[in-house]
């Protein structure tokens, strides 16, 4: 096919696709998804960021070694402030994120509620994945957490947030490493039990998403 065909076909099919309704486009972006992935600066500028990263809680419930959020004695010195998200403040990010999405037909590709905090310290969580996920801002909404706190009511609770994928950060493999490293926390089977629970209870529902 010579070039100059190529390129007309290709502006061509590119105007007929930007002129048809987001819904639409997102439609064929699923079904395709490899058409559309591509170096990072051939999607810039972008009408929305490409990740981001909402901190419901710069709190942890261990003290890692090698994690400036578990030391409090750093934290102090460089004057960070500890606190939780209001549920109220989420909501607000998220509204105006939406808004962002629909003026540009665009999502954010990934969106993870967590940053430098322990994300299941903060009691409302999964209220705050499912208004993520009703909001259809992101392809992939994600969180990444310690598991200590994956209690089954609140593994029931996240996996009906709708939360497409959870990383397990697991410290060590044993209750001592576990000490050793966490400083105040020395129970590896917790963690075990809570993410096994956790894969049952996806597996059993067939909605699995995914682990790392
Ligand atoms: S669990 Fe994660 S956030 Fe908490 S202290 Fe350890 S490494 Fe840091």
């Amino acid at each position: 096919m010579n070039n100059n065909f190529y390129n007309k076909t290709r502006t061509l099919v590119k105007t007929f696709y930007e002129s048809m309704p987001w819904q639409i486009r997102e439609g064929i972006r699923n079904i395709y998804p490899s058409r559309f992935a591509g170096p990072l600066y051939k999607l810039l500028p972008m009408a929305v960021p490409f990740s981001l990263h909402i901190d419901p809680t710069n709190l942890c419930n261990f003290r890692c070694t090698f994690c400036p959020t578990g030391d409090l004695d750093l934290l102090r010195t460089v004057g960070r402030s500890k606190g939780q998200m209001t549920v109220e403040l989420f909501k607000k990010i998220i509204d105006e994120l939406s808004e962002m999405c629909i003026a540009s037909g665009q999502k954010v590709n990934e969106l993870h509620i967590y940053k430098d905090g322990e994300p299941l310290v903060h009691k409302e969580f999964a209220k705050m994945a499912a208004y993520v996920k009703n909001k259809n801002v992101a392809e992939s909404v994600q969180t990444t957490t310690n598991a200590a706190l994956l209690t089954k009511d609140r593994t029931m609770e996240i996996i009906d947030s709708g939360l497409d994928l959870i990383r397990v950060s697991v410290e060590h493999v044993n209750d001592n490493g576990y000490k050793k490293i966490t400083k105040i926390f020395g129970d590896y089977n917790l963690v075990k039990e809570n993410v096994k629970f956790l894969f049952e209870e996806k597996t059993r529902r067939k909605n699995f998403g995914g682990f790392i």
